[in-house]
């Protein structure tokens, strides 16, 4: 399939890692992205020391390292604000960091330009609004009137793929688990110089993006799934904090710009059926939508492109590709949404108590095996 001309849909962080990895190896890649200003919120994600391993395998390291905050170990924090422990986190790459926090837009810049170096085309403000496989190819159908035809198809759109809904209208929609994350940026102070989470009935934490930059996070119980205005963020992300241990307390009345709060329901979904459907694959959460308990959720995203490229170098038909691609990753990713799942659910009060730290070390087990 070496040479085939493949669009991905969606431009985000399992997109462009697709495509990157598709052009090195000589694919001719289409990515359309519906969003016209190819934005993504201001916050941070914190990736481990696979995702560092995937970026070398890509060619990235050193722009992706250069993004990012690097750390190697987590401190964790009792209720009452002391340090309980200072947890090493192992390192696949040497002489590399084990973590790091890295903000989403500098990611998503990284990865853009790469894309677009490696020869990418990439049209912003377009969706598919039809794509029709005769088993020869795919005519797809555009948003702004155009048409092309293509020899493969990614859905690489997300939890809420439409991709997904086209080629698998049978499969389950994604679940909300009753928890929601809110973040905000602050300034850095030198001394949080690695993920610092705190233990306790809510889950908060601080990440460090950069010199200059971190993040803090709270997980809070949402029945319902309210959606709350934007107007009145602000208040009511330091409304979630106001029994938050010392050394975030503090923090909480810096939370003042409704416009940088950022607040998403955590949506589950793991396909356990096929990934694809004659020509058309999915990647990405829009086949595994983790919650962010073990910050693995745009690893395996990432994973995934350089999977799917590998196994559509060496294969003759998509089938057997798609199926090889489905096989090595299937174990790997629905441990993460099981394990994730599971902290989640025992933190709600909604399954039974979970040793995070030791579902933490078996996380860490899987991704070190190669992908
Ligand atoms: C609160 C929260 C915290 C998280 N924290 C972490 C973390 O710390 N570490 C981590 O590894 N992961 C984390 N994740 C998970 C991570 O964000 C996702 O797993 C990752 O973004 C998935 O990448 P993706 O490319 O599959 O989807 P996305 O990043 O969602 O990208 C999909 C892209 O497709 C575009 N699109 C959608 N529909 C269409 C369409 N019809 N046509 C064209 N384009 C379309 C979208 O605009 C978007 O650009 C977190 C997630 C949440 C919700």
């Amino acid at each position: 399939m070496h040479a085939a001309r493949v669009l991905i849909v969606g431009g985000g962080i399992g997109g462009l890692t697709a495509a990157i990895a598709l052009r090195r190896r000589g694919f001719a890649v289409e990515v359309i992205e519906k969003d016209p200003d190819w934005t993504v919120y201001g916050v941070g994600i914190i990736q481990q020391s696979n995702v560092i391993r995937a970026m070398a395998d890509l060619g990235l390291l050193e722009e992706y390292l250069g993004a990012a905050f690097g750390f190697d170990h987590v401190d964790v924090y009792l209720p009452d604000g002391r340090r309980a422990a200072r947890v090493p986190s192992p390192k696949l790459v040497e002489g590399r960091p084990a973590n790091l926090g890295v903000a989403r837009p500098a990611l998503h810049k990284v990865l853009g330009r790469r894309a677009l170096r490696e020869g990418a085309e990439v049209r912003l403000g377009v969706t598919a609004t039809a794509l029709d496989d005769d088993g020869a190819g795919v005519t797809a159908r555009f948003s702004d009137g155009t048409e092309g035809r293509y020899e493969l198809v990614v859905g690489a759109d997300g939890v809420f793929s439409r991709t997904r809904r086209t080629i698998l209208p049978d499969a389950p929609e994604p679940e909300f688990t009753g928890q929601s994350v809110w973040r905000y940026n602050l300034p850095r102070p030198a001394e949080v110089d690695c993920l610092r989470a705190y233990d306790g009935p809510t889950g908060v934490g601080l990440v460090p993006l950069s010199t200059d930059l971190m993040y803090i996070y709270v997980t809070t119980s949402e029945p319902g799934n309210p959606r709350y205005p934007r107007a009145g963020l602000a208040a009511a992300m330091r409304g979630k904090l106001k029994d938050a241990p010392p050394g975030i307390a503090e923090l909480a009345p810096r939370i003042t710009d409704d416009e940088g709060v950022v607040y998403k329901p955590e949506d589950c979904l793991l396909l356990e059926g096929d990934w694809h459907r004659g020509r058309v694959v999915l990647l990405g959460d829009a086949v595994h939508a983790t919650t962010p308990h073990l910050g693995q959720g745009a690893g395996m995203a990432i994973e995934d492109g350089l999977v799917l490229a590998d196994e559509l170098s060496r294969a003759e038909a998509p089938e057997a590709a798609f199926r090889a691609y489905r096989d090595r990753r299937f174990e790997r990713c629905a441990l993460t949404v099981r394990l994730s799942r599971a902290i989640c659910d025992a933190q709600l009060g909604k399954g039974p108590p979970v040793d995070q730290a030791e579902l933490t070390a078996q996380m860490f087990e899987v991704m070190a095996r190669p992908i």
